[in-house]
């Protein structure tokens, strides 16, 4: 028969996208289900960004663009890392992509060899290792516990850098674990990747506007700017304005990574959609009240999931500084059986039955490389998060 690329091959599904699935099969059956498990905000993109979309329409602005992204864009972006990170940055510093997804993608594709490796931290997004291994290259997992608060230590990416170190990234506020590195956090790791310039800097700064309890956002270029030659910063429309079907992701980074990017890009996609990147313009340029009103109701929420997570005999649920996700350990449940006498014997089993039994989807932790924890979006409405938590509750003091 066909064969796969030796790569792809060797890629899984997204285990968000399979958790989706499964909710999806369930659903399909009759069952009711409340999912906790996509990465996206509940509420619609903002009036003024789908009125810009459709007049670009209107206007005829349904051709290619250039590759890297149009100009007026690329300028908004470049404002953008200029007024909020104060990244002294030119619209020639930044490049365009469809979605952020991309963004990391592409700077990897266009830099990555057999044997290179990327430090990923644990846990990680999903797609990072996957990604590098799609490129032919190795992940290098550095294991960050609670004890640390779920972040890299100086020490630990001292340890982890080697000749063939090609990337670190770093993710803050952290998809799954909504840790926040603090300015000194930064400076601590900055210090150390001063003294290895052969490796490079990705900065997935996505959930950027996602933090709480008043805490500043800083991001490593804007911390140590005699990195900026080695940083990849990383951001996008997604998550920051409930854009996440726009496909609108951007960057700034050493012109000559943006130029190999760019390559990649004119033989792959032409660059992004001619529409969302007008959407994108209006959502850069245009009132940014949105930004606040949603951060406050993601920390509402953070406050009450937090709360109703502790009240699961079993659950261990810190405070996260950011996002919109709760990493709750089940430790205290593996070895138990579930009412229908399903045996929990790590926290897939956990994600499992709390699918089946309560009708509740959740990710297990070790999908992001650390285990036993369940990562629960909390991008619903209250009403129907006290629900999901009130089943996980009922679920937790239901086991033997
Ligand atoms: N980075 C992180 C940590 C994410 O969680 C996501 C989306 O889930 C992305 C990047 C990519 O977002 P997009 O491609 O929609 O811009």
């Amino acid at each position: 028969g066909h064969k796969l690329s030796t790569h792809l091959a060797k890629t899984r599904p997204s285990a968000t996208y399979r958790m989706m699935d499964r909710v999806a099969a369930r659903r399909a059956s009759g069952a009711s289900v409340i999912s906790l498990s996509a990465g996206e905000p509940d509420f619609d993109t903002p009036a003024h960004i789908r009125d810009a979309a459709i007049d670009a329409i209107r206007a005829g602005h349904t051709r290619y663009t250039q590759v890297a992204g149009m100009r007026a864009l690329r300028e908004a972006v470049a404002a953008k890392f200029r007024r909020e990170n104060g990244l002294e940055v030119g619209w020639e510093d930044t490049i365009v992509c469809s979605g952020g997804k991309q963004v990391i993608y592409n700077a990897l594709a266009a830099t990555l060899d057999e044997g290179d490796e990327v430090i990923v931290p644990a846990p990680y997004w999903v797609s990072y290792p996957e990604m590098v291994q799609l490129c032919g290259a190795k992940a290098v997992i550095v294991a960050c516990d609670a004890e640390s608060g779920f972040k890299l230590t100086p020490e630990a990416l001292a340890r982890a850098i080697g000749p063939r170190t090609r990337w670190l990234i770093l993710n803050s506020p952290s998809n799954p674990t909504g840790a926040v590195y603090s300015r000194a956090e930064l400076a601590a790791l900055a210090a150390v990747l001063l003294d290895h310039p052969h490796v490079l800097v990705l900065s997935d700064d996505i959930y950027e506007h996602l933090i709480f309890d008043g805490a500043p956002f800083h991001t490593i270029a804007e911390v140590e700017p005699r990195l900026m030659p080695h940083v990849l910063t990383m951001n996008g429309v997604s998550k920051a304005y409930a854009m996440t079907g726009w496909r609108i992701g951007y960057g700034t980074g050493p012109r000559w990574l943006l130029n190999a990017m760019e390559t990649l890009q004119g033989q792959q996609t032409s660059g992004a959609s001619s529409i969302s990147q007008h959407a994108a313009l209006a959502a850069l340029t245009g009132p940014q009240q949105f930004i606040k009103e949603a951060c406050s109701v993601f920390e509402q929420r953070r406050d009450l999931m937090v709360e109703l997570l502790n009240q699961a005999p079993g659950l261990v649920c810190a405070k996260p500084g950011g996002a919109f996700y709760a990493f709750a350990s089940c430790q205290a449940l593996i070895g138990k059986r579930t009412a229908a006498g399903a045996p929990l014997n790590d926290d897939e089993d956990v994600a499992g039955a709390l699918l089946d039994e309560a009708g509740v989807a959740v990710v297990p932790g070790s999908a992001f490389g650390l285990g036993p924890y369940i990562r629960i979006a909390y991008a619903l409405d209250d009403e129907a998060l006290i629900h999901a938590c009130r089943a996980i509750q009922r679920f937790c003091q239901s086991l033997t």
